[in-house]
């Protein structure tokens, strides 16, 4: 081992104990496929979980999305809101249906959709009689969007919402869980994410014929025939069942997940109380964070940048990553309409995500304080 200590990575998987319980019944039934027993039981579970009553077990997050725009018929001509503060799995799906990205900015407190800069949107294209056949709306690193405002503007124009809340699962909104309140939700099991399937997603939704939709041209949209007769172009984007084993062992310590990352959080805060240059990803009344990644901005005016930061973390062998790069920097996005004020560029300028791993240990935590720490000193 080196001096500096083990590496410490951003988000490594976490394993709960009876994944591979599940996984050697999938061996033992020798349904090593993409249906058995433990798709269906991770899709009740997940279902049961969120309080829908219906969930589809896919390939990935961004499978997902994908077959979300398609279960509203978005189309080739059509436009879709976007969330511009994001990761680009939210925006290319929009791409992939042949349909076009309206970026739409975050606001200062949860970075999340800004609901002025939404309203400013929905009125330009009220105006020209075009009104968007959705909006993707996503909560980035776990904290809920402002879903009151939202909601309502949303409603007025009569737009649905499909949730992005690929690392929001087990965050709530005055008590009610992320990825329930649009027509769609979707989740992430990237084995970065708070849970993982090794790789993998899922949508949900109050609707279940949605689901059922999506959910049948996940496996090529075969139509009720013997044989194989095909009127819809489908797609090959259902979890396996080796991957719903695991998922079923990760649901299972999901809450647990949840309160381990809080408290990674709350302890950044604690041991750097007094790098007062710090400005922590604020989670207003009502709003309840997984806390995906503790993240920060430094304040206006510090010498002190992103980079140098993460620069001196690697040093002593420690994973730090910029926040999203927001779309409409984006050489693929670039050319949308964008409708907002630009907080998110200041928001990447100074913004840092720290080591937010649920297994991560107090030492390893004290390790990357005194790192920053001893940055901030020069
Ligand atoms: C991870 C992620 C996705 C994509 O999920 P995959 O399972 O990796 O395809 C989509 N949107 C956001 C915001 C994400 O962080």
């Amino acid at each position: 081992m080196s001096q500096k200590g083990e590496f410490i990575y951003l988000s490594p998987p976490h394993m709960g104990g009876r994944e591979q319980h599940f996984v050697q019944q999938a061996f033992d039934q020798n349904w090593i496929t993409t249906a058995g027993a433990n798709v269906n039981g991770f899709e009740q579970e997940l279902a049961s979980y969120t309080g829908v009553p219906a969930a589809a077990a896919l390939a990935s997050g961004t499978a997902a999305l994908h077959l979300a725009l398609l279960a509203l018929g978005v189309g080739p001509g059509d436009e879709v809101l976007c969330s511009t503060f994001t990761f680009v799995a939210s925006t290319n799906p929009i791409r992939y249906v042949g349909a076009t990205p309206v970026l739409i900015e975050s606001e200062a407190t949860t970075w999340n959709l800004c609901p002025k800069a939404l309203e400013a949107a929905l009125q330009d294209r009220h105006k020209k009689g075009r009104i968007p056949k959705a909006l993707m709306l996503v909560h980035l690193y776990g904290m809920p969007s402002r879903m009151k405002e939202i909601q309502e503007l949303a409603q007025h124009y009569g737009v649905p919402i499909i949730e992005d809340a690929a690392e929001a699962l087990g965050s709530r909104y005055h008590g009610r869980l992320l990825g329930t309140f649009g027509e769609l939700g979707v989740f992430s099991f990237n084995g970065n994410k708070i849970i993982t399937t090794s790789g993998g997603g899922a949508l949900v939704s109050s609707d279940p014929t949605l689901v059922e939709q999506a959910r049948w041209l996940a496996m090529q949209a075969k139509d009720d025939l013997p044989y194989y007769h095909h009127t819809t172009m489908g797609y090959n984007y259902r979890m396996s069942n080796i991957s719903a084993g695991i998922g079923r062992g990760q649901l299972e310590v999901l809450e647990e997940r949840v309160r381990q990352r809080r408290k990674v959080f709350a302890n950044y805060q604690e041991l750097l109380q007094e790098v007062t240059e710090l400005e922590w990803h604020a989670e207003p009344e009502g709003f309840f964070s997984n806390r995906w990644l503790s993240c920060f901005t430094i304040k206006k005016g510090s010498s002190m940048t992103p980079e140098v930061l993460r620069q001196h973390l690697l040093t002593a062998n420690i994973e730090s990553r910029p926040l999203w790069q927001p779309m409409h920097r984006q050489p693929l996005y670039q050319s949308c309409d964008y409708f907002g004020d630009y907080v998110s560029d200041d928001l990447f300028a100074r913004g840092l995500c720290l080591p937010s791993g649920s297994s991560l240990t107090p030492s390893d935590q004290e390790r990357i304080a005194d790192t920053i720490k001893k940055a901030f000193q020069g």
